[in-house]
């Protein structure tokens, strides 16, 4: 057991803070929280006048675009990926480029706290089971996909249906492998695991995407893709699955869209039919703001998903978003519901709870019991020292409002996954 002292901010629900000074979180053996300002017995760890609060959960990233991070911002959606995307995912067939790029990749959502996250890796089975492993490494946790795809996009990217298979199988098996290995294995979920990952209907013909909803029941293995993000991607696939009703109907039929657990990137259109079926399906909007902004598709509606009741989370969709830091994802995402705000006063913009609450909480349960300090949820945190933003009388609460919009990577001091510190992983 393990108890950690400092004033401790965290959010059970969207609409408020839960505020303890000088409070104390216990944790258990295995990582989990045994509860908040509790009285159990056992080693102190005391951080003295810092802030403790959940670590941040990236529901949607390319690992292979981090190169690409900050570039081609004056392209639209089809043209970059023709023009950026697919020349550099190209290169992730040479294992030495991939270690070299993924390395830096961790090490940076380390940086910037970030201890949970569902990734898009490519086609290439060796690289993506490399990142796999660094992810192992790093103690940290992640949903890491193979990308499927066997159509629309360059050579050296495709692959046969049955290579995918292949490769989704092998991922798996190194994946049960891993979890024996780790210590608690019997009762938690290995923190590294695949997840099925067509890139999106376009590249993707009938046979891979019946393929990946086979693969997703099979090994009841977590779903990602992308959903409705631009008005011309949404004509492409109406004109590709004809027989489909929406866009996520054209998931829906391969067993693509909340059969086993799904996020599905931007759903900047999603309305209707699409967005009914999405509440009934329970499946995840992973909300990019930054990259809402940067590629000019649209910017997707999050306080009307949250009213409509939709599972929301954060994703910073590097390097559609140039920006990998989850908190201040939090920002983006309040100043683009502030946007549709001035369009239609009928919906209020997120307050700073809800942004925290969405990429925390809410975000964090893709992965299990992620995101909160309530009892039984694993331990993932960040310990923030804001000496030099706290120059005045500030309440804790101000205090963190200036972290969130003010800090960066160097007020993080500390950072846990599952009940372990996480210290920097390597690059070369
Ligand atoms: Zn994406």
């Amino acid at each position: 057991m393990k108890i950690y002292k400092a004033h401790i901010l965290y959010t059970k629900e969207p609409g408020r803070f839960e505020v303890l000074e000088n409070g104390c979180v216990t944790v258990d053996d295995e990582g989990r929280v045994v509860g908040v300002g509790s009285q159990e017995t056992g080693e102190v760890v005391d951080l003295g006048d810092r802030l403790l609060i959940p670590a941040m959960n990236d529901l949607h990233v390319h690992a292979p675009q981090y190169r690409n991070q900050g570039l081609a911002m004056d392209l639209e959606l089809l043209p970059w990926l023709q023009n950026y995307t697919f020349p550099e995912e190209k290169k992730y067939a040479d294992v030495g480029y991939a270690e070299r790029m993924y390395r830096r990749f961790v090490r940076d959502l380390w940086r910037f706290g970030t201890m949970r996250s569902c990734i898009f890796a490519t086609t290439h089975t060796e690289s993506t089971r490399l990142l796999m492993r660094l992810f192992q490494e790093a103690g940290m946790g992640a949903l890491v996909g193979k990308v499927a795809m066997d159509r629309n996009c360059p050579e050296g990217l495709t692959e046969p249906v049955e290579e995918t298979v292949r490769g989704y199988e092998d991922l798996v098996s190194w994946s049960s492998r891993q979890g024996h290995l780790t210590p608690h294995s019997t009762r938690l979920t290995p923190l590294v695991r695949p997840i099925v990952t067509p890139r999106f209907v376009p590249t993707c013909t009938p046979k891979m995407l019946r393929a990946c909803g086979e693969l997703a029941a099979k090994y009841q293995l977590p779903v990602q893709s992308h959903l409705s993000e631009n008005r011309d991607e949404i004509a492409w696939v109406a004109e590709l699955e004809p027989e489909s009703t929406c866009y996520g109907d054209a998931y829906d039929r391969y067993g693509l869209f909340g059969q086993t657990p799904t996020v599905m990137a931007h759903c900047v259109w999603t309305d209707g039919e699409e967005l009914e079926l999405m509440k009934r399906r329970g499946v995840m909007v992973a909300h990019c703001p930054t990259s809402n902004l940067n590629v000019a598709s649209g910017m997707a509606p999050v306080r009307r998903f949250l009213d409509e009741g939709l599972r929301v989370g954060l994703g910073s969709d590097i390097s559609g978003g140039h920006d990998l830091s989850i908190v201040r994802m939090m920002v983006y995402a309040i100043q683009v519901s502030k946007m549709h705000y001035q369009q239609n006063h009928d919906r209020k913009f997120l307050t700073l709870s809800e942004a925290f609450w969405l990429a925390t909480k809410s975000a964090g349960s893709f992965f299990g019991r992620v995101g909160s300090f309530e009892p039984g949820y694993e331990f993932d945190a960040l310990v923030i020292d804001d000496s030099d933003l706290n120059h005045d009388n500030y309440s804790l609460l101000e205090r963190l409002e200036r972290y969130i919009y003010l800090g960066d990577d160097r007020q993080i001091v500390h950072r846990f996954c599952r009940g372990q510190e996480i210290l920097e992983p390597k690059i070369i």
